[in-house]
């Protein structure tokens, strides 16, 4: 959540900045603001809203600048106006700096600050970092030790960039929790929260890891620890096409992702299924795979999307691996007393791989001596370098702050791992291949249902005025209702629940009348009589249904209203299939509405704050 981006070098950065902002806006877009030094002179220049006024405002001014840090926000403390947004700057402006997290000791840092006649402007937490290093310069301390010093006083989490009149050639860069990229130039270079923002400038990059501190002038940086201590860093170099990371002809990133899945998913098992020995191939989990099978349990730690592609996983290991899987909220997790062994094995999903709550819930499972996985889609991102192993999800980058082509490869790549695992168990060579040659066939059947496209816009139409909806499924397709009902509310504000379809008259079955929409996620498989049942159930009461059923299941549309058909495959396969209509579904239902998908209201991606 928000995102940084800062330039320092030869050009006119204000174009660098907002091209940047650009690209980290799904990060977090309630208001931006860019903080510049032209000719020695502070500028200082912030917009409630999106990073398009932001421009708009900056375009009447004729400023060139050549050094400069900017900032598009998600608000944590304080309401999303011009004097929270950041940079915040201190009391003459000669110091400016942009944050991504929470100080939450802020109150009292601030209180001990205002005693010494330093006067805040925002509600922010930030503005307490910036008051801070001002205190400190004001004891004559150089500006990368000043931010030192604030480091050692702040808890909680930051990615800070601070620019200052007192040392325009340079800028400090730090972190604790939140990530930030260098990237290096010739002769210029950048800062940024991550690499889209500045990979159309370069693509040598060096991630600063917890409590690094970093000074960045245009042709050199430099890395030091908390304590002064020099640090030697890798020079990484990262491959992002920029068709990746643009939306060429589609109207919004979501939709290019959804179409995207043949591809993301292909990508995710590609060089990685072993058809001759009926398993996978996973370079990241090399050597941990007899300590994986040899587990006792499986703790699956995630958020959101992502958990529910752990919950995916958890019917997948457990009928393929025969391995106890417990799934968890890495929120939940981390607040109580967690019992983890070394005989446990944890994997944590995230697509950033910077989910503060599920980074933190694995550095505490590796503190109790856990093997630690990440499942990660962001290349170099906290969670997979923190991690024992893991696995790449390889679905390219996800900008759309819904989460579509991610939760695909996720359930790809769990498969792919369960595999691995129930190989050096009890699955058999045929099976295991089997399973393989169903995941093969995947793409062409995920195109097969978006070839379908126009029929779910149509059945969207039907439902754009509708204030609930319930989506039901059993056994693997349970999370496939969860994940059904979180897309739909993201991006079209209709709340929704995803509930075990045969819980629904345990309760919810009394919210059912002619204005209540439930979508059943009905395969053929062994538990479809029962969700048949269930159908029923909500028919006798008038609900409206949409059923997402398999091809060959003629049945099912002489008894609901409008059916969506998807190719068929094994059970642990088919959430990767039923999931795709749900994503259109919710898609559709909120460009009619007229809703922006790509930027839903308070919502961000990469959920760096707790
Ligand atoms: N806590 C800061 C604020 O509310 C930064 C939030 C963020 O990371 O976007 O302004």
């Amino acid at each position: 959540m928000c995102g940084i981006i800062g330039y320092i070098g030869g050009k006119n950065c204000v174009p660098i900045l907002i091209e940047g902002l650009k690209r980290l806006e799904y990060r977090g877009y309630d208001s931006a603001g860019v903080g510049l030094i032209e000719n020695n002179t502070p500028v200082v220049i912030k917009k409630k809203g999106r990073v398009a006024e932001l421009e708009n405002k900056i375009s009447k001014l004729k400023i060139d600048s050549s050094v400069g840090i900017a900032h598009t926000r998600w608000a944590t403390h304080g309401e999303p106006n011009e004097v929270n947004a950041h940079p915040h700057v201190n009391k003459d402006s000669t110091i400016f700096l942009v944050h991504n997290g929470i100080i939450e000791n802020f109150n009292e840092l601030r209180t001990d600050l205002q005693n010494k006649g330093f006067e805040f402007r925002s509600e922010t937490d930030s503005e307490v970092l910036v008051q801070l290093i001002d205190f400190f310069m004001g004891k004559d301390v150089s500006l990368f030790d000043a931010v030192r010093y604030a480091m050692n006083m702040v808890k909680g989490t930051y990615g800070i960039a601070i620019a200052s009149t007192h040392v325009p050639e340079k800028i400090i860069v730090a972190r604790k929790g939140s990530p930030l990229v260098i990237g290096l130039g010739n002769g210029e270079n950048f800062i940024a929260s991550d690499v889209n923002a500045i990979i159309s400038y370069t693509s040598s990059i060096v991630y600063l890891d917890d409590g690094e501190i970093a000074c960045v002038q245009k042709d050199s940086f430099e890395v030091k620890n908390i304590d002064d201590e020099l640090i030697e860093k890798e020079i990484q170099q990262v491959k992002i096409s920029i068709d990746s990371i643009s939306k060429g002809n589609y109207a919004h990133f979501m939709l290019k992702e959804i179409m995207e899945q043949p591809v993301s998913v292909k990508n995710s098992f590609r060089g990685r299924l072993l058809f001759e020995e009926g398993s996978s191939k996973l370079g990241g989990l090399q050597g941990f795979e007899t300590r994986i099978a040899n587990s006792n349990r499986i703790l699956i730690c995630a958020c959101g999307t992502s958990w529910h592609a752990g919950l995916v996983a958890e019917y997948m290991i457990e009928q393929y691996a025969g391995i106890p899987v417990e799934v968890e909220y890495a929120s939940e997790f981390r607040y109580r007393n967690p019992i983890i062994t070394a005989d446990d094995t944890c994997i944590f999903i995230s697509q950033s791989g910077e989910t503060a709550d599920t980074l933190a819930a694995m550095k505490e499972a590796k503190r109790r001596g856990a093997l630690v996985l990440g499942v990660c889609n962001v290349v170099g991102s906290s969670i997979a370098r923190e991690s024992h192993a893991g696995v790449y999800i390889h679905a390219g980058p996800e900008i759309g702050v819904a989460s579509t082509k991610a939760f695909t490869s996720q359930l790809v790549v769990l498969a792919l791992i369960t595999i691995l695992i129930a190989r050096t168990k009890h699955l058999s060579l045929v099976d295991g291949q089997n399973i393989l040659r169903e995941l093969d066939k995947i793409p062409s059947k995920i195109q097969q249902i978006l070839d379908n496209h126009a029929k779910i816009e149509k059945i969207a139409e039907e439902f754009i005025d509708s204030k609930n909806f319930l989506y039901l499924g059993r056994g693997y397709n349970f999370p496939v209702a969860l994940e059904g009902a979180l897309k739909l509310k993201e991006i079209s504000y209709i709340h929704a629940e995803g509930y075990p379809a045969a819980e629904m008259k345990h309760g919810p079955i009394a919210l059912i009348d002619k204005n209540m929409p439930a979508v059943f996620i009905s395969p053929v498989d062994s538990v479809y009589e029962k969700v048949l049942s269930n159908i029923e159930e909500v028919k006798a009461r008038k609900g409206r249904i949409i059923a997402i059923a398999t091809e060959d299941d003629n049945y099912i549309d002489k008894i609901v209203d409008y059916v969506i058909k998807v190719p068929n495959t094994i059970r642990m396969l088919m959430p990767i299939l039923t999931v795709i209509p749900l994503q259109l579904l919710a898609y559709h239902i909120a460009v009619k509405k007229g809703l922006n998908v790509d930027q839903p209201r308070n919502l961000a991606k990469s959920v760096t704050v707790e």
